[in-house]
């Protein structure tokens, strides 16, 4: 069956790519299994690895330093937990991370150096001494988020990847060109520039604001980072998390710092989109927007909040009132659907309003990957029923609030233009996939492959022949 090809309004590609390229331990059901798949890793220069869980462990206890010394005491090894939170790392990596007994503890997070263990805040001590990639690796990264972005039927996505690395942005921007001249990227990008203000100040100098550098590559919005995540407690809230009653989360900016960022955006007639979890951001982030549209009076911005997981009923009407659209992601629900009743207590009905949103506002969806699968199917299903696929055994959290399957395949296509700053009859996007879509059980829905893509008409992945 032919149908429009997926935009993703929302994702990091270069952290997708990067992701992807590390060693998997997902699947590892023993630190013996850890090991051995170490062992053949031996020829790398560094090790670096992601998805261990020791919960999945026969051991029944947690990796530590120790059983990767085992491994190799001359290669550093780095292996985050599935959560991202955590890490654990050998003694030649404590060694170039210059880290011993005597080094203090980092405020909102801890190490153990007897374990090699670090949690939260306590892994940038690792991160900012793992090398900058070269540019030929972040080349590789982004072939590779491109081969699965076409591969899962997405055509155009935004991406926001200026502040994955330490890198100039300017660098980033001739990469992509750079492969697209090469003919080594399809998909359309349109970058969300992620940048702090002096970096800010430079882009807008230099003149690429809402700049189009060939048919498939534009910068789109600021992107703002206005709080953290409801997982770690950061989302910053209007009442106090359930399970942590002195704790609101934590606000980025002050009211003031994020309306300059808004402002300075806005009478450039440049959008932004506010990354916003908790309901006490959006607050801030709809307020610095409407401030500033008071005074630029700008009628056609495509201004919005991204993930607005928790933002209110009376939130969404005032979004309504300017005009503010929201990027958001169902396949969140995949993940907390496990720690809502915890976090956030009997607030539960009242957040992930997608629907109430869809019927009031500019409504997109997105991934966030490598947060969660870029799959679209995934992301379709959890729309539709609002449910988990990582833990099925749990009720659907808000049954009021479900898609039917037109409405998401809007969210999807159609409505996600705007946050791509593409029109409809420019694009000859499609793709063929192997079933039905309006006959597909909706618990099959994640089981439906993508046989063909074609982007401008050209067809650049096919299940059989592999990516052209
Ligand atoms: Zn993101």
């Amino acid at each position: 069956m032919k149908i429009s090809g997926f935009i993703d309004s929302h994702l990091h590609m270069l952290g997708l790519g990067y992701y992807s390229s590390l060693v998997d331990l997902s699947q590892s059901k023993s630190i013996k299994d850890i090991q051995s798949i170490l062992k053949n890793k031996l020829a790398e220069k560094i090790i670096i690895g992601k998805g261990w869980n020791q919960d999945q462990f026969i051991e029944k206890r947690n990796i530590n330093k120790s059983d990767l010394n085992e491994v190799s005491n001359e290669i550093p090894i780095v292996l985050t937990r599935a959560c991202g939170h955590v890490m654990v790392v050998n003694d030649r990596m404590l060694e170039l991370a210059n880290i011993d007994e005597t080094t203090p503890q980092v405020c909102g997070g801890d190490f153990s150096y007897s374990d090699g263990i670090f949690r939260e805040k306590a892994l940038i001590l690792i991160k900012d001494k793992l090398n900058r990639p070269t540019k030929e690796e972040i080349k590789k990264y982004f072939i590779k988020a491109n081969q699965i972005l076409i591969k899962n039927g997405i055509t155009s996505v935004a991406s926001d990847d200026f502040l994955t690395f330490d890198i100039p942005f300017q660098e980033i921007i001739n990469i992509i060109e750079e492969l697209y001249d090469n003919n080594l990227l399809q998909v359309r990008i349109t970058e969300q520039v992620n940048l702090p203000k002096t970096k800010f100040l430079e882009f807008i100098k230099k003149g690429f604001v809402n700049k189009r550098f060939n048919n498939k590559f534009k910068m789109g919005p600021l992107k703002i980072l206005a709080d953290g995540s409801l997982g770690a407690r950061t989302a910053y809230l209007s009442e106090p998390y359930s399970d942590d009653l002195n704790n609101y989360g934590i606000n980025t900016f002050s009211d003031d710092e994020l309306y300059e960022m808004v402002h300075l955006a806005d009478k450039n007639h440049m959008d932004v989109a506010i990354h916003t979890i908790g309901d006490e951001a959006s607050q801030q982030a709809i307020d610095a927007i409407k401030k500033s549209l008071q005074i630029t009076k700008r009628e056609n911005h495509h201004h919005a909040l991204v993930h607005a997981q928790l933002t209110r009923k009376d939130q969404i009407l005032e979004m309504k009132k300017y005009n503010i659209g929201a990027i958001v992601q169902p396949i969140f629900i995949n993940t907390d659907i496990k720690i809502i009743d915890g976090r956030l207590g009997n607030r539960k009905s009242k957040v992930y309003l997608f629907k109430t949103m869809d019927k009031l506002l500019p409504l997109g969806f997105s991934t966030d990957a490598p947060v969660e699968p870029v799959n679209p199917f995934y992301n379709l299903y959890s729309a539709l029923t609002y449910k988990s696929l990582k833990y099925p055994e749990y009720p659907s959290l808000n049954p009021s609030q479900c898609f039917t399957l037109k409405e998401a395949l809007k969210a999807y296509t159609g409505n996600n233009l705007q946050f791509v700053y593409e029109r409809k009859s420019d694009l000859s996007d499609y793709i063929i996939i192997d079933k039905d879509i309006n006959k597909t059980d909706i618990n099959k829905l994640k089981d439906i492959k993508v046989l063909q893509t074609y982007i401008d008409g050209k067809l650049v992945y096919s299940r059989n022949k592999k990516t052209l």
